[in-house]
């Protein structure tokens, strides 16, 4: 099959690569030039274990290539996906469809012969509708045979970190499509993932759009359970670690998502919640408990703040606060919405200054924060510092050399909003320790 994949981010280029590895001859397009020339020039614009190899492989073998000649790469192919950001519309909340709608518009006027075009980004229930209107109406504007086109909705559930594992081993793939001829193409596209037996669920569009946000809604709400059940356990005396473990051995519940932590962020979550809100009363039928997550999700950032200045006994204003991992979640350099940074303003509002490290979000953080000073290693972060706090697990805080950071901090304290580290090894190494939701008997 031939794909031309519009929109070269996180999900295209991912999507892409993964295509193409599954034998497709694969267009990958985007209208950033330097994205685009990066990758023409043997460079993948992104951190994604993995991703450099396979693009490269596939590169290699002719099945991969990028441009930004959108009308070409649509021209000859089979099928063209959306791939595009659905970020949140400014004042409102609304996920913002311009580059949805105008990659349709793009599309309409260059499809050649029989095309399904598919909705890959995250969109609101009723925008596939939209894209085919639009592209219905613009062929027919043009002369064209407006019925040569299929419109279908396959969101995607890929996790940043673990993106090209998730693509190649989905827990299940959602087709919403009515088009049998669309249905024929969806299914060859993927079937090399029918040979490994993952499910493949058709359904009806609209169907497809919602149970995207009806995902990250679900998880988002399982998160910030979570983090409301560690609040209750720090203060009675109980610890949330091992209360996720008494629940989430229970099938019907499972042990994923039920991590304490600073609160959701990212580049999907607090996006396509507050969406889903919007589209909730678009219709008439508010999600009462979406809003309870999304205004305790807010909150929690603050609150982070706070327990960084608690461990600190109120005395933080003029201290240096230590910050370890700034993107909103390891393995990623993705730094949208990522906790760090109403975290790290919180704590300069409070009289701080801050020093940070990230494995690999030095780079992209320096575009969200700022009076900052970066580092260069744990260690050299947390010179001089009154507290030493972690925000993104990555795997190499997970075995620090305390003697060393003792050695080197003005305070040997640890704030853990990850939860990476035990009470009692802290205290072994002299550290005064505070984690999420492990309250003192
Ligand atoms: P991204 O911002 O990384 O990438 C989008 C790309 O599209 C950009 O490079 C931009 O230049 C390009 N683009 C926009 N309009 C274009 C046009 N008309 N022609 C060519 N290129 C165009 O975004 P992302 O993180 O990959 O997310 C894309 C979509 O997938 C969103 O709807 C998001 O909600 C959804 N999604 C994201 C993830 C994730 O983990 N990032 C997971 C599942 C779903």
């Amino acid at each position: 099959m031939r794909v031309a994949m519009i929109g070269s981010g996180y999900v295209g280029l991912v999507s892409g690569a993964c295509f193409a590895d599954f034998g497709h001859e694969v267009t990958c397009v985007d209208m950033d030039k330097t994205k685009i020339d990066a990758l023409n020039g043997g460079k993948v614009p992104i951190y994604e274990p993995g991703l450099t190899e396979l693009v490269n492989a596939n590169v290699k073998a002719g099945r991969l290539k990028f441009t930004m000649d959108l009308a070409a790469a649509v021209k000859q192919a089979d099928a063209v996906f959306i791939a595009v950001g659905t970020p949140s519309r400014r004042g409102d909340g609304h996920a913002d469809l311009t580059f949805v709608y105008d990659a349709a518009k793009e599309i309409a006027a260059a499809v050649d012969g029989f095309t399904v075009v598919v909705t890959k980004s995250t969109v609101p229930v009723g925008t596939g509708d939209e894209v085919e209107r639009i592209i219905r109406e613009a062929r027919q504007n043009q002369g064209g045979d407006a019925a040569d086109v299929a419109v279908v909705s396959n969101p995607e559930f890929l996790r940043e970190g673990a993106a090209i594992q998730d693509f190649k081993h989905p827990d299940r793939i959602v087709v919403g499509t009515d088009d049998e001829r669309a249905r024929a193409v969806m299914t060859e596209l993927y079937r090399p993932l029918y040979l490994n037996r993952s499910p493949v669920m058709f359904t009806g569009r609209r169907t497809a759009e919602l149970i995207k946000y009806a995902a990250n809604a679900f998880l988002a709400t399982k998160i910030t359970f979570i983090n409301e059940i560690a609040d209750l356990a720090e203060k009675a005396g109980a610890d949330v670690q091992e209360i996720a473990r008494g629940i989430g051995l229970d099938n019907r519940i499972g042990s994923k998502f039920l991590h304490a932590g600073p609160g959701y962020g990212g580049s999907c979550f607090p996006k396509d919640t507050l969406a889903l809100l919007k589209t909730g009363l678009d219709h008439d039928s508010p999600l009462r408990i979406v809003e309870a997550v999304v205004a305790v999700n807010d909150n929690r950032k603050r609150a982070m703040a706070r327990k960084v200045s608690h461990a600190l006994n109120g005395d933080i204003r003029g201290k240096t606060v230590a910050v370890l991992g700034l993107t909103f979640k390891p393995n990623t350099d993705d730094m949208r919405e990522a906790p760090s940074i109403p975290l790290i303003a919180a704590l300069q509002d409070m009289g701080a200054s801050v020093r940070a490290y990230d494995p690999v979000g030095m780079e992209q953080s320096r575009e969200y924060l700022k009076n900052v000073a970066f580092c260069n290693d744990p260690y050299d972060c947390a010179q001089g510092a009154s507290a030493l706090v972690i925000v993104t697990e990555w795997e190499q805080f997970r075995a620090l050399d305390f003697a060393r950071l003792k050695g080197v901090m003005a305070k040997p304290v640890l704030v853990d909003l990850r939860n990476i580290y035990r009470p009692d090894e802290l205290a072994r190494h002299g550290f005064a320790y505070e984690g999420v939701g492990r309250g003192k008997k």
